[in-house]
């Protein structure tokens, strides 16, 4: 584990939370909405450039069907589909925990849009947490891109997330990102604040 050490900073990160959605390509979006379709953004997200789109779609699995699941614009190479472990369940399929654009080898399922059906035959995925920083942030937290560290939440159910993986992009913004499963396991709420543990304190509980 890289050290912290360098950490400056008391400064608290927001969390946003990751309900089930589906980032898709021009050419799937295009299978499930029509031809020379483009989405249409009702709402900017956290990171810059992302939005959530008005077109939803129905995900359908060996065991059950999920309506309404959210598409994030804008369309992507591949098409990916992020549900939390409890969706897994719901729907029969087992999506391995990775990182977003990390698909090879996972699981496909069906897509079912307003104007037609997609099989896909990898992409589904639950989100690995992450934390996203600029760089002049990552500085000052003193994290490096694809390191592991270590958040503590607050409220009524506070819990340490370990294995929190720091992104750092110049098109990034400052904000910790989890699925719904874990905001609820932390009793979470959109834009609550958690803090990183320092390196000293997170090795010594790790050893614990
Ligand atoms: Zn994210």
């Amino acid at each position: 584990m890289e050290g912290l050490d360098k950490m400056t900073t008391t400064r608290k990160i927001q969390t946003g939370i990751s309900a089930r959605h589906v980032h898709v390509s021009q050419e799937h979006l295009e299978l499930l909405f029509g031809p020379g379709h483009k989405l249409t953004s009702i709402k900017d997200l956290t990171q810059p450039g992302q939005f959530a789109a008005d077109e939803r779609v129905t995900l359908v699995g060996p065991k059950g069907v999920i309506q309404k699941v959210r598409i994030l614009g804008p369309v992507r190479k591949a098409t990916q589909v992020e549900i939390s472990r409890t969706d897994c369940y719901a729907l029969g399929v087992v999506a391995p925990v990775r990182e977003s654009g990390d698909i090879k080898g996972t699981p496909g399922i069906v897509i079912i849009g307003p104007y037609g059906p997609v099989k896909i035959e990898q992409g589904v995925i639950v989100a690995k947490r992450h934390i996203h920083f600029t760089p002049e942030d990552a500085k000052e937290f003193g994290v490096t891109d694809g390191q592991k560290v270590m958040v503590k939440t607050e409220g009524e159910r506070p819990l340490i997330f370990d294995d929190v993986v720091a992104r750092v992009r110049e098109d990034f913004a400052l904000d910790m990102h989890l699925d719904t499963d874990e905001a609820n396991a932390a009793g979470l709420n959109q834009g609550d604040m958690v803090t990183i543990i320092d390196d000293a304190t997170a090795s010594t509980m790790r050893k614990a």
